[in-house]
């Protein structure tokens, strides 16, 4: 097989050639500026009301409570920082979870530098938050709560609905960071109590640099981008119109085929998850085995470097990823794994494969077979697994 093997779809996935046909008349005949007045911006203007629409659809919400971003992370940085400062004389205390990209820490560390206490939820050792532990931390000034929908590492999804629940009861606000699982799994954000959920294009077939923040009508919240008043006033700059095109586009393909298409997907997952572990000796599944995105698998080889694995793969023409694509290029080991209770030395050597509805299954074995092959060669040069294979006998 000489052809790129593609399993990093959590990273971000090829955009599909109907959301780049979508997109294209938005560079070049409809190229007006859809805040204008004149019948020729009517067109861009469309555009972006359609895609508004088919976006809020997808999750029961109100087009009008769709506001466009330039993606995932400036969709989590808004949520956080702009509630966090318009709910500041309620309270100034935030739950989230230790397992949440870092757009969400991150952003949560920069809150707490500036006068803002945030727990970080514990999660078990499949990386599912406890809602009994949820209502433990609830404060008389908690007003956010933030919770991913589904985990970009392991693949985890989070109780939602449960947690939503508990929300609305103790009248919080509840975000999630649904960039994982927007478009791959059903969302409703009115059954599930969500108040402002982030979304972003390039994770479903569409283009990158583009996404939104759904925010329910009556949050108060404080514009992110001062400028125009596109957004309602809330998100200024001219709209990304092929973006916000093509995002539309994605959606809607993923929405009409979620279920076809997630049923493949796990099916393949769960093939390749059982061939791995029956055939490749001392190795895990990190995440839940059932609450968890379709196409996602996380593996431990132990005794395996999790990048000398990723650099053998590369030269196989698979593209695999240790865990987050921000965290490859350090050697700190994955906070999601050591959140979820494995030891340092184990959680440097995580092996993400993220499939997609293109992903086939002799790719699959043809993957499953030279990671076998690479992690029986790496045992073989490894005197900690010599000295292990010794003491076993
Ligand atoms: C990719 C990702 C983000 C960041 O989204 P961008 O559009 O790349 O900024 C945020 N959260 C999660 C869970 C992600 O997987």
């Amino acid at each position: 097989m000489n052809k790129l093997i593609y399993l990093d779809n959590a990273a971000t996935t090829q955009m599909h050639k109907e959301v780049l046909d979508a997109m294209i008349p938005y560079f070049t005949e409809y190229y007006g500026n859809p805040s204008a007045i004149y019948t020729f911006a009517g067109d861009a203007k469309k555009a972006v009301d359609e895609a508004r629409k088919t976006l809020a659809a997808g999750i029961g919400a109100a087009p009008e409570e769709i506001y466009f971003t330039g993606g995932g992370s400036e969709s989590d940085n808004w949520a956080l920082k702009a509630a966090a400062e318009a709910y500041a004389e309620k309270g100034k205390h935030i739950i989230t979870s230790k397992i949440e990209h870092h757009a969400i820490l991150h952003t949560a560390e920069y809150l707490e530098k500036n006068g803002y206490r945030v727990t970080y939820l514990d999660v078990d050792e499949n990386g599912l938050i406890n809602p009994d532990e949820l209502r433990a931390a609830i404060r008389p000034d908690t007003i956010l709560i933030s919770i991913m929908a589904a985990n970009n590492e392991i693949g985890t999804i989070e109780p939602l609905e449960e947690i939503g629940v508990i929300t609305k009861e103790n009248g919080i606000l509840f975000h999630t960071d649904a960039v994982q699982a927007f478009g791959h799994i059903p969302i409703d954000v009115d059954k599930m109590h969500i108040d402002m959920l982030s979304a972003s294009a390039h994770k479903l077939g569409g283009p990158k640099g583009i996404g939104m923040l759904y925010i329910r009508k009556g949050v108060k919240i404080r514009s992110f981008i001062h400028g125009g008043a596109q957004e309602r006033q809330r998100r200024a700059g001219t709209h990304n119109v092929p973006g916000i095109a093509g995002f539309g586009r994605a959606a809607q393909l993923a929405f009409d085929d979620m279920e076809k298409r997630s049923s493949y997907e796990a099916e393949l997952r769960d093939y390749m998850i059982e061939r791995i572990l029956t055939e490749i000796p001392y190795s895990r599944l990190n995440g839940d085995r059932t609450d968890r995105l379709p196409n996602n698998a996380n593996f431990c080889f132990r005794f395996i470097e999790g990048e000398s694995l990723l650099i053998l793969l590369d030269q196989n023409g698979i593209c695999a990823s240790s865990g987050s694509a921000c965290t490859s290029g350090s050697l700190d080991p994955s906070h999601v794994l050591l959140a979820i209770g494995l030891p340092h030395e184990i959680a440097h050597g995580s092996l993400r494969l993220t499939i997609s509805e293109k992903t086939t299954r002799e790719e699959i074995d043809f993957t499953v077979d030279k990671i076998k092959e690479i992690v029986e060669r790496l045992r073989n040069m490894s005197p900690l697994y010599e000295d292990f294979i010794k003491k076993q006998k």
